[in-house]
């Protein structure tokens, strides 16, 4: 088994290898404290609680992890590889800050190829390149449904909360066997079709239609998301890594070699770690209109300094481009500040429902896209 961290971290080479990829990303308040007698707790809660996991040894899945890989992404991440390096072995990714330059591409490129030496040492299993292809066929295949499944919630009747949306979409995370994983959304997405069907939707009609951005979050880390949605906002679309993020970026089957088109595919993820990160404002483009949103609630892990500044840029964004309403709200996996983020969030959706951005603009129509694009 090997442990990721990271929407980054190239599964389709893990599994071509042998391994099952499963996501560590601590998302939990719980382990910090002991995770703080090491780092410091001026650290995103994100990076504390994914060590905190480990050298507690109480995540099961981290313990069951043969070996763990990581990439470059933000400085408070890759300094913490050096410590978890420490408890398990570690194969280090090391990612371009930049997607667009040709020299990022051949970097990126190499250190895909590294991960697979890696790989096969420590599973003793070649990469075979037509296993690759057919990995790179399943995941591209589990995007797609997976992304027809978020899509649900662009009709007018979500069928879904968002918080049962997260549930679906953490899955993703957490299969071993990728055949029988898609058998399984296949059915979900019918059970979805008979849903929509039917009219039902656990949001009142009129509810202001809501995109949550920002750093990951997941079951443990979800209270924005809950709040949002406790307070009578429909949450239609979370635009993160555990969400649809990635979703539309496939890997190209006709490529001659897989590891250059993956490598091509990864590099393009819309990660405020990359510099500059315009794929997140062109894809935050495009969701505000398929979602048809009222407004955007952005959240910033503390110390999560790329997201925290990325924010201004897409509040302006939102506000400016979009005429929506848009909430940046910055906060931990703590429930001190439940209070006063509901305060906010309360005032953000009376806002999103009358269609008024900060700026007094009315918001403009947005089109209906059909559900299978
Ligand atoms: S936000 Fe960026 S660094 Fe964090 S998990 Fe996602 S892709 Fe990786
Ligand atoms: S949320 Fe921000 S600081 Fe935390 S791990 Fe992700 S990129 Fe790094």
């Amino acid at each position: 088994m090997a442990g990721i961290y990271c929407l980054f971290a190239p599964v389709e080479i893990v599994r071509a290898a042998g391994a099952i990829p499963v996501s560590l990303c601590g998302k939990r308040e719980k382990p910090i404290a002991d995770a703080e007698r090491t780092l410091p707790a001026n650290l995103c809660p994100l990076i504390k609680s994914s060590y905190g996991y480990a050298v507690t040894d109480t995540c099961p899945f981290f313990s069951a992890s043969d070996f763990l890989i990581g990439e470059t992404t933000c400085d408070g991440k890759k300094k913490m590889y050096e410590f978890l390096g420490r408890i398990k072995p570690l194969h280090l990714m090391h990612l371009p800050y930049s997607a667009a330059e040709p020299h990022a591409l051949r970097f990126w490129h190499e250190e895909i190829l590294r991960l697979g030496s890696f790989l096969e040492e420590s599973t003793g299993q070649r990469i075979d390149k037509d296993h690759l292809r057919f990995q790179i066929r399943v995941h591209n295949e589990m995007r797609k449904l997976l992304r027809k499944i978020s899509r649900f919630q662009a009709t007018e009747r979500v069928p879904l909360s968002g918080l049962d949306m997260l549930t679906v979409m953490e899955t993703k995370s957490f299969f071993v066997y990728p055949e029988k994983y898609l058998d399984l959304l296949r059915v979900f997405i019918a059970e979805m079709e008979a849903i929509a069907a039917d009219g039902f939707s656990p949001f009142e009609p009129g509810a202001p239609r809501v995109l949550l951005t920002g750093c990951p979050i997941g079951k443990g880390s979800e209270k924005v998301l809950r709040i949002i949605e406790e307070c009578g906002g429909a949450a239609v679309c979370i635009e993160n890594c555990t969400g649809v993020k990635g979703l539309d970026l496939l890997v190209d089957e006709e490529e001659e070699d897989p590891f250059l088109a993956l490598a091509r595919r990864y590099l393009q993820i819309p990660c405020s770690c990359i510099t500059p990160n315009t794929g997140r404002l062109a894809l935050l483009d495009r969701l505000i209109s398929e979602y048809r949103i009222d407004g955007v609630v952005d959240l910033s892990w503390h110390c999560c300094h790329t997201y925290n500044i990325e924010s201004r840029v897409i509040g302006d964004s939102v506000e400016k481009g979009h005429c929506l309403p848009f909430l940046h709200v910055e906060t931990d996996y703590s429930n001190s500040d439940l209070e006063q983020l509901r305060t906010r969030i309360e005032a953000f959706l009376e806002m999103a429902r009358w269609g008024s951005s900060a700026h007094g603009a009315v918001k403009k129509p947005c089109i209906e896209l059909p559900l299978s694009t």
